[in-house]
């Protein structure tokens, strides 16, 4: 009988170092290219996140058509898909990356029932139960996750699978459903030569003072990589090793240390997939049992505020902006806008969370929760519930003059630097006299940062003694 291999796209949208490829390819007589669309997933996914995906989609559709092969399209859910596929495919074996998210595990335990499904890696770089404590538990630290964690090889450019040539023919007759149009452009180009170029060119220009600019929202001092790897445009496997050869090359310890942090940012990529692998529960609730009591505040016209950048604070309006309109945010904004949601307004960081994911081009469930619960305070190694970030000094540290702000809240874009952070302290005459009103041109702040500041310190405190 002829071996048919089915290689299922997930979340390894590319044709360099694919494992999940590689094995598929051996041994096929045919392979077939498969992308299930999930409704469950599509349902909830940003609107540049799908632009993104599909965009992507078509593209290595475009890339395996010059192989000799297309990509072939089915609508979930997959145990649907995979029925109606084997109607037609007497002998088929499955092969996919290992996905994470309790979603993924979910479906891929379903599938394996009936049929044979086989899995390589490619994720994340070490798998979630292949860093564990001498006592075989989890790690809930991020430090010692991480020391453990670069205790093994790290990957070299010998490492990186090459994208194969021409590829096995589709079995004959097999048909495909259409790839939805996007609704949107996603803003980030989805080709895997962008997400390369994207690299090399961090690598090149940014990476050796990324620990000294990465927290500047003004410059583009990150590689704005996360839509590339959540979707696998690129595996992590290649940054890591790129990134070593930068570090091995790099001249002097401060260079090589600026490396680093990148490097433990992908670390920390790594770690957050370990929690929810372990820790599936944390897509509940706090992974920290005793802050589950907390009385958040329930308030829906604050929330709406937050949504929309109306806070009246300069620094998180700016951010939620830059959110709505590129589907995308700086890592220092994310943990101001929560730490404002939390901490300013009280509100649930459940909120929070499902509104990023509800518009983020690299909305990630693993990243995503514990970037959330770390800036709430309730996660594994979260920032203490005590330390409130301020939003004005905030921006002031991280905007200095302001260019971020003026960037996407261009109704301050026009007041003095000082001005632009704390626009409620021009006097009413400098304000006639630059023709703006507070109230009216930009809102007046939502809370009284100091009061709000001891309402979430009782808060934390009465529902840790509670
Ligand atoms: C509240 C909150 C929510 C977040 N939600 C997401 C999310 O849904 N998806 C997501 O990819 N990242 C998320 N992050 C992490 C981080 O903000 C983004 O990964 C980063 O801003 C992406 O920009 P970059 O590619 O330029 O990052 P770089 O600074 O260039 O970092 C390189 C890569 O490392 C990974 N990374 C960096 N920081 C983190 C981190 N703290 N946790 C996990 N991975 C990290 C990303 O894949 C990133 O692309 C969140 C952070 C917070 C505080």
């Amino acid at each position: 009988m002829s071996q048919i291999n089915i290689w299922w796209i997930r979340r390894d949208i590319r044709l360099n170092d694919n494992q999940t490829l590689h094995a598929a390819l051996e041994g096929a007589e045919y392979l077939v290219p498969l992308f299930i669309i999930e409704p469950e997933l599509m349902a909830e996914a940003a609107l540049k996140r799908r632009a993104f995906l599909l965009s992507s989609l078509a593209e290595l559709d475009q890339q395996l058509r010059k192989r000799g092969s297309q990509l072939i399209i089915r609508q979930g859910p997959a145990r649907k898909a995979f029925q109606s596929l084997s109607e037609d495919l007497e002998d088929m074996a499955i092969y996919s990356h290992e996905d994470f998210s309790p979603f993924a595990r979910h479906r891929d335990e379903e599938i394996k029932v009936n049929f044979n499904l086989k899995f390589s890696q490619g994720v994340v770089l070490r798998h979630p139960t292949s860093v564990l404590k001498n006592d075989g538990d989890p790690y809930v630290v991020f430090t010692p996750y991480k020391n453990t964690w670069y205790e093994k090889p790290l990957p070299t450019p010998a490492d990186i699978l090459p994208a194969p040539g021409r590829l096995p023919p589709l079995p004959e007759g097999l048909k495909t459903d259409s790839l939805p149009e996007a609704d949107a452009p996603a803003g980030f180009p989805g080709t895997e030569e962008e997400a390369r170029n994207r690299l090399s060119s961090f690598i090149e220009n940014e990476i050796e003072k990324y620990q000294s600019r990465r927290d500047r929202m003004d410059l583009e001092g990150t590689s704005q990589l996360s839509p590339y790897l959540r979707f696998g445009l690129i595996s992590p496997r290649e940054a890591f090793a790129k990134a070593q050869v930068a570090r091995i090359q790099a001249k002097g310890d401060q260079k090589r240390s600026e490396i680093s942090t990148w490097m433990d940012e992908l670390v920390w990529r790594e770690f957050y997939t370990a929690i929810l692998y372990h820790f599936p529960r944390v897509m509940d609730g706090p992974f920290r049992e005793d802050y589950k009591d907390i009385r958040w505040r329930y308030a829906p016209e604050d929330l709406q505020a937050w949504q929309a950048g109306q806070t009246g604070f300069p620094i998180v309006d700016a951010c939620m902006r830059q959110l709505l309109n590129t589907g995308w945010m700086h890592n220092r904004g994310r943990m101001i806008v929560a730490s404002f949601l939390t901490k300013d307004l009280l509100i649930n960081w459940q909120k929070g969370e499902s509104w990023f994911m509800a518009n983020l081009i690299d909305g990630d469930p693993a990243a995503n929760n514990g970037g959330w619960q770390w800036s709430a305070g309730t996660g594994t190694d979260a920032a203490p519930y005590f330390r409130i970030f301020n939003p004005v000094l905030q921006g002031q540290k991280h905007d200095p003059d302001g260019e971020y702000i003026a960037r996407w809240v261009p109704e301050l874009s026009e007041l003095p630097v000082k001005y632009r952070h704390e626009p409620w302290k021009m006097s009413q005459e400098e304000g006639k006299s630059r023709n703006f009103k507070l109230g009216k041109d930009y809102p007046q702040r939502l809370v009284d940062h100091k009061f709000a500041r001891q309402r979430t310190l009782d808060a934390y405190k009465s529902a840790r003694s509670g």
